[in-house]
């Protein structure tokens, strides 16, 4: 992609926001804010999201098949379930006169998804035979926070992959759930962050008297405080005895998973069974895993930046390559640079080109900025060559492009 055709415009102001990755990916163009908690994903963000989002769909297809449910329901679902309550519900009605006229609250704007698919599924009536299976999908969720904040962190909407299993006895349940952790620290691990995240004990809230599972990457500005030890065994604040409290390291850190076992919660609300092989109607278990795909994005600039800007892991790098090209007003570098460029492509190698007429210090800038691992440069300094450089280093090399491929692809 060429810098000049991107909606990219990074900006010198230095307004600072509520957080370091509102306040970054901002400035970089990844991002625009609408209100607070709420975002635009512009260019550059997209490509990031999709790469974190891309990861943790080819880790869920090992336990679930993907597919797509609506954004609004109808609030009668969420009176089957008893959760008209749910303090962060934002409810809607049409604006027209008729609509208006009835003056109730005809629809809810889903802040998750359990009131929807346990009813699709009891439609389809699997028979114990179908069990457990596994659905998600990767969508935008609404909740009315009390206080949106943090950027990407805590949003009104934000980005989650949800999914649902169905099992036919509560061990199906805990054994889908013990793999369900594997496939999730491989997501964590995929997109960076498996070095600081940990899984640990939380309330059931209201769906079990069992805890459920959060996984927290320790963050500094993370909301929620855990405590671990050496082994690994983690607890959140709220469910830690003293014991736990004073024996264990406590870390402040972001909930960036939660999976719950749910047990027959939701089935019984809708008076869902399966009909087993003797015959018998049993209640069907349900379990729910959910991660914050647009809080990770915030977390990952939260963890890796420094003052000059994003430091993006390789595997979610908006693009692997910035190249800039200098000394534009001589066409033989000119020439050189749109070389370097088509070559990278024809290698596959996702580059941005920023082939605008500005300074070496303005593109240098933004290459920081923006935190794409690698900096290649072409200008009349490098001699036919290309001079490369880390995003997380100081020093860079010469080399010739095809090296440089070489060493990028392997
Ligand atoms: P939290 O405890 O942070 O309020 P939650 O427990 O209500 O979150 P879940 O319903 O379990 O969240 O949602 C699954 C995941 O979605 C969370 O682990 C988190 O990563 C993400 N998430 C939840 N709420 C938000 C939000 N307002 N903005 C961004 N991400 C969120
Ligand atoms: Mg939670």
């Amino acid at each position: 992609m060429r810098y000049s055709q991107l909606l990219l415009k990074t900006t010198k102001e230095s307004k600072q926001f509520d957080s370091i990755n509102a306040t970054l990916l901002i400035k970089g163009g990844f991002i625009d804010q609408t209100m607070a908690g709420v975002y635009t994903f512009l260019p550059l963000g997209w490509r990031v999201l999709n790469k974190i989002e891309n990861i943790v769909r080819e880790e869920m297809d090992a336990i679930g098949a993907e597919m797509l449910m609506p954004t609004l329901s109808p609030r009668s679902l969420w009176e089957q379930t008893n959760r008209t309550g749910f303090d962060v519900l934002f409810e809607a009605r049409g604006a027209n006169k008729a609509s208006l006229a009835k003056n109730d609250t005809a629809f809810i704007i889903n802040p998750t998804h359990e009131e929807l698919i346990t009813p699709i599924v009891q439609k389809m009536k699997p028979s114990y035979k179908d069990l457990p299976f596994g659905v998600y999908q990767i969508q935008t969720k609404f909740r009315n926070e009390e206080r949106p904040k943090s950027g990407l962190l805590r949003g009104r909407e934000f980005r989650m992959k949800d999914l649902y299993s169905f099992h036919v006895s509560l061990e199906s349940m805990q054994e889908y759930y013990e793999k369900a952790k594997e496939v999730y620290m491989n997501v964590f691990r995929r997109v960076g962050l498996g070095d600081d995240t940990y899984i640990v004990r939380a309330s059931g809230g209201d769906f079990t008297k069992d805890f459920s599972h959060e996984f927290q990457t320790v963050c500094e500005s993370g909301e929620d405080t855990i405590y671990v030890n050496d082994e690994g065994d983690g607890w959140n604040k709220e469910v830690a005895t003293e014991e736990v409290q004073s024996s264990y390291t406590q870390h402040p850190a972001s909930e960036v998973g939660n999976i719950f076992p749910l047990g027959t919660k939701f089935t019984k609300a809708f008076n869902y069974h399966f009909r087993h092989e003797d015959g018998q109607e049993k209640p069907v278990y349900m379990a729910s895993y959910g991660i914050g795909t647009s809080r990770i994005m915030g977390v990952l600039v939260e963890k890796f930046h420094d003052e000059r800007g994003i430091i993006w892991p390789d595997s979610v790098a908006p693009y692997t390559v910035y190249l800039a090209g200098l000394n534009g007003d001589d066409e033989t570098i000119r020439n050189q640079a749109d070389g370097v460029y088509k070559a990278l492509q024809k290698a596959g190698i996702d580059v941005l080109y920023d082939d605008r007429n500005v300074s070496p210090g303005d593109k240098f800038g933004d290459a920081d900025l923006l935190g794409i691992p690698w900096r290649v440069v072409v200008s009349k300094k490098t001699g036919g060559q290309i001079e490369v450089k880390r995003r997380t280093e100081q020093d860079n090399t010469l080399m010739s492009a095809e090296e440089f491929i070489k060493q990028v692809t392997n």
